[in-house]
């Protein structure tokens, strides 16, 4: 508060100096050690301004909110220390968050320190919710019935806020890999400049689904979830993403963003392609998730395999790379559209 402070008053002395050349609609403030009297400073403080702030004082720690809302606090040329990261709570006034009924977690969001992009990647580390399955959630903000199958039965309106997922032929939990990926995912992202969101990062975060997606509408430019699937099967079925079924194509927010959520799954899965990673059939399979029925990101469900596929840190590692890859030239053919239609 006080370094504002200090600024304003910097401002407020400039402005005398200049007579307000750079405001275009000054703002009154009430000087708060002389109650009655108003004074009048120049309007906001401009984005040089903010960066030059940002150069010269250290990111206040008292308020790690503070730099969290995509809206408000991402600036391409704000500095960040290797290692960088803060914590994010969730938000109850946030749209769709009053579906949720897990939601005491904390995520967190890592800053890469070189070559900035000004993307934030939102990465979820599938199931790892204690509880998760004893509680229930609506499938759609609409409260209609789920159309397909799986976990949960077409026809039911509410499904487990969140399930415990499936072991690996050798015990390993999928929870356990799909967090691991997320590490090593991570870390390659904030090589490549990307600002990552991982709304689990620890064995145990309390966030159900409707959590983790509104958590990564509000804060991430995307939404990326890690799983392997839970089939049955004895053999390595490969790679695929979760598409959007056609019976909610016209249900908002879906009917929004499928295309995106489309867009950005075949782009991943190309890339795995591309490095020779088996993929399942066409690539993707349409199914009727809870996360996508409340994306408002581009947001997928992909699952990298099954029980029957390996998962040590070599295989995973390759994996990230692949994805990596993938998010690079989808973000690079975004930039490039933003530019041609500006
Ligand atoms: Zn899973």
């Amino acid at each position: 508060m006080k370094k504002i402070l200090l600024t304003l008053l910097g401002v407020f002395a400039l402005s005398i100096l200049t007579g307000c050349a750079a405001s275009s609609k000054p703002v009154q403030m009430k000087n708060p050690d002389d109650e009655g009297d108003i004074i009048i400073v120049c309007k906001d403080i401009n984005d040089e301004d903010i960066s030059e702030f940002n150069d010269t004082n250290e990111s206040d720690p008292e308020d790690p909110q503070k730099d969290s809302d995509k809206n408000t606090g991402k600036k391409a040329d704000k500095k960040y220390p290797p290692g960088y990261s803060e914590d994010v709570e969730f938000d109850p006034s946030w749209e769709y968050a009053d579906y949720s009924v897990i939601n005491s977690g904390s995520a967190k969001l890592y800053r890469a320190s070189d070559n900035r992009n000004d993307v934030i990647i939102g990465v979820n580390a599938g199931h790892g919710t204690k509880g998760g399955e004893s509680k229930k959630t609506y499938c759609h903000p609409d409260k209609t019935p789920k159309v397909t199958g799986g976990t949960t039965q077409a026809g039911a309106v509410m499904a487990p806020a969140i399930s415990g997922g499936m072991r690996f032929a050798d015990g390993t939990t999928e929870a356990a890999v799909t967090l691991r990926m997320a590490e090593l995912l991570r870390d390659e992202l904030l090589t490549e400049g990307f600002d990552v969101l991982l709304v689990r990062d620890e064995e145990d975060e309390q966030f159900d689904n409707i959590a983790r997606t509104v958590m990564c509408n509000n804060v991430a430019d995307c939404m990326i979830s890690l799983h392997w699937d839970g089939d049955g099967l004895t053999y390595d079925k490969g790679c695929f993403y979760v598409s959007v079924p056609d019976q909610i194509k016209d249900m908002e927010p879906v009917a929004s963003f499928w295309q995106e959520h489309d867009r950005l799954g075949q782009t991943l899965i190309d890339a795995l392609a591309e490095r020779g990673y088996k993929i399942n059939g066409s690539g993707h399979m349409a199914i009727d998730l809870t996360q996508m029925s409340y994306s408002t990101v581009p947001s997928i469900d992909i699952e990298l395999g099954n029980a029957a596929s390996p998962h040590d840190d070599a295989t995973l590692s390759g994996m990230a790379s692949a994805l990596v890859q993938g998010i690079r030239e989808l973000y690079t053919d975004i930039e490039k559209e933003k530019d041609s239609s500006d």
